[in-house]
């Protein structure tokens, strides 16, 4: 059976009220589907996290964050630990989101302290990669996925690489729109699942590999279907109750 996660990342949207409706009618939406194969996540702003366990509570909806701190405590002004976000309930935290990588300055070195420390406390790292336009223009978008691969999980062993979700998001498809195609799709991920079957044997086989940039409603089937992509990590679309059920519809029809 086809692995499949579809995982929401909120960014900073919604508050606690918005959150809590959020929630609601993912589950209304969700009691019409019986049994539900994929897993489904969704990740809401910090300040949000509690409304969201609360709601969730018993469902099969599961919640994260989207980003971390990777020392456990200490005079780190404004920032959020593993073992709060661990009290909190969160199995998943998307970490190198492109966002971060551009607005905050995230190098692959703190993703991979990130990456490590989130393993440790026994949480799935979501790990973003993905090139800029200007990198896929220039023809290298391979050598900047090795660079993000290689640092990032750089003193993760075989038997951990499958513990962690590898989110290939091109950044010119994030939030224009403008999802990539089925071919650039198809061959970035086939890229990196050789990556990690070269480097991690037959546990790279095993690793959750998602597609991030504009997947909604219309794109998810064929994006989905494609070997080696293991679901979505949706932005915009995942604010939509209406869209991200759909999308989940999707991936149920396919696995
Ligand atoms: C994202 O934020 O990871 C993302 C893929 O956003 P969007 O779906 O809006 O392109």
């Amino acid at each position: 059976m086809k692995k499949m996660l579809i995982a929401g990342n909120w960014k900073m949207n919604t508050n606690v009220v918005q959150s809590k409706k959020l929630c609601e009618d993912l589950l209304v939406g969700l009691t019409q589907m019986n049994s539900l194969k994929s897993k489904v996540l969704v990740c809401p702003p910090f300040t949000n996290i509690q409304i969201v366990s609360d709601t969730l509570k018993n469902s099969v909806i599961l919640y994260g964050a989207q980003n971390c701190y990777y020392e456990p405590q200490g005079a780190f002004t404004g920032e959020i630990s593993i073992p709060m976000l661990s009290h909190l309930g969160c199995t998943y935290i998307i970490i190198g989101h492109s966002e971060r990588r551009a607005y905050f300055s995230e190098t692959d070195e703190a993703i991979n302290k990130k990456v490590i420390a989130i393993l440790n406390s026994g949480i799935t790292p979501i790990m973003c990669i993905g090139e800029t336009l200007e990198e896929r223009q220039s023809n290298s978008t391979f050598s900047v996925l090795e660079r993000q691969l290689t640092i990032g999980l750089n003193n993760i062993t075989p038997d951990k690489i499958s513990d962690i979700v590898i989110a290939y998001e091109p950044v010119w498809a994030i939030g224009t729109g403008i999802a990539a195609t089925t071919e650039q799709v198809h061959e970035a991920h086939t890229w990196i699942r050789n990556y990690l079957t070269e480097k991690f044997g037959q546990f790279g086989q095993s690793v959750i590999l998602l597609y991030g940039g504009s997947l909604n409603s219309e794109n998810a089937d064929t994006l989905l279907k494609l070997d080696d992509v293991n679901g979505g990590l949706i932005g915009g679309a995942s604010l939509k109750p209406d869209v991200f059920l759909s999308i989940i519809k999707t991936a149920e029809s396919i696995i």
